[in-house]
This record gives structure tokens, C-alpha cells and sequence, in this order.
């Protein structure tokens, strides 16, 4: 099990999200951005703004990808 924050995944709070794999951590996240948003929170509004842009930025999107799957893997296990 290990632990990535909103602000490592390029969010604006430090909730810890947790999971076996990065793509759990990211799918977390990306709950996580959408939740905040449909509550009002305008903060996490331009993380949710470039997690749904990525599609469209193929080449930036996986470079993302990559490094937060380095990063995941470069954490301690909890
Ligand atoms: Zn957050």
C-alpha cells in the first residue's frame, strides 16, 4: 500500500489518497477532482479542467503518466 497526496498528483489540498498501483491512485484522484468540483470547490477546478484535458493532449498526458507512475514507485510502502 502506498500513499499519494492531491498536491503530488497535481491537485491544490493534501488529502492522501491510497492504493496497490499508481492507476488506483490516480483513479482516486480523479474522483476525487470531480467530487470537489460538483460541491462547489473552485480550487480543485483547474486539476479537474487538465485531468479531463489530457485526452486531448496525448503527449503531455502520458508524460504525466509516466512521471507520477515513477514517482508511485519511488514512494515507500506504507
Ligand atoms: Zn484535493
Amino acid at each position: 500500500m502506498k500513499r499519494m497526496t492531491c498536491a503530488q498528483l497535481g491537485g491544490p489540498c493534501d488529502l492522501a489518497h491510497e492504493g496497490e498501483t499508481a492507476d488506483e491512485v490516480i483513479k482516486k484522484q480523479d474522483e476525487h477532482l470531480k467530487a470537489m468540483v460538483a460541491s462547489g470547490d473552485a480550487a480543485h477546478e483547474p486539476a479537474r479542467a487538465e485531468m479531463k484535458g489530457r485526452w486531448k493532449r496525448p503527449v503531455s498526458a502520458m508524460r504525466w503518466y509516466k512521471n507520477t507512475k515513477a514517482q508511485f514507485a519511488s514512494l515507500p510502502e506504507e
